[in-house]
């Protein structure tokens, strides 16, 4: 990108940059530390010469010749417009303009804004909810300690025992079926 800048006195200053397609103008004028910009685009076509800035009695004109032709915008105030047919110049002022690089263009191309930062870091994935927490840096993971998963009135109670040999419900202390008399305990080691 070709970037021309002119100082326009007044405080301002335009900026002329061309891409392939387009010229666009950029009028940046700063009064009390702020600065305002206004920019106005056009479809030129790549530039043949380098824009010329002139100062007429009323306004700034500026001349871009292109390959898609010869444009003329008038600069009056802060505000831009083509003009439809070739001014006079004859008497016009040439203001001096300096070929500059891009990255001095303000108000031009904007880099992107940054993100706002997320509440969830996604550098190496944080997360954290109330009481759980997840990391997979090195892979974490905390979630509230477990409830007993079984209340205390529930906890295991000691295992019904059936008779092998006649199914009827037996003490685990019995030894022997009060049914049929079928010894449970041979194999137990209690
Ligand atoms: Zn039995």
């Amino acid at each position: 990108m070709i970037v021309y800048t002119t100082d326009l006195g007044t405080g301002q200053r335009l900026y002329l940059h061309n891409t392939d397609t387009t010229t666009t103008l950029t009028l940046v004028a700063s009064a009390a530390g702020q600065q305002q910009a206004q920019r106005s685009g056009l479809s030129t076509g790549p530039w043949q010469k380098p824009p010329t800035v002139f100062r007429t009695a009323g306004s700034i004109i500026v001349r871009i010749e292109a390959q898609g032709g010869e444009f003329f915008v008038q600069v009056q105030g802060s505000s831009m417009h083509v003009l439809s047919s070739s001014p006079s110049l004859g008497t016009a002022e040439v203001l001096p303009t300096q070929r500059s690089s891009e990255a001095t263009v303000p108000g031009g191309m904007q880099p992107m804004q940054p993100m706002q930062p997320m509440q969830m870091q996604m550098g190496d994935m944080q997360m954290q909810m109330e009481p759980m927490k997840m990391q997979m840096g090195d892979m974490q993971m905390q979630m509230p300690p477990m409830q007993q998963a079984t209340p205390a009135s529930a906890a295991p109670k000691p295992s019904r025992r059936f008779c092998p040999q006649c199914g009827t419900p037996v003490k685990p202390t019995d030894r022997f079926c009060s049914s049929c008399g079928h010894r449970l305990v041979e194999a137990d080691s209690e």
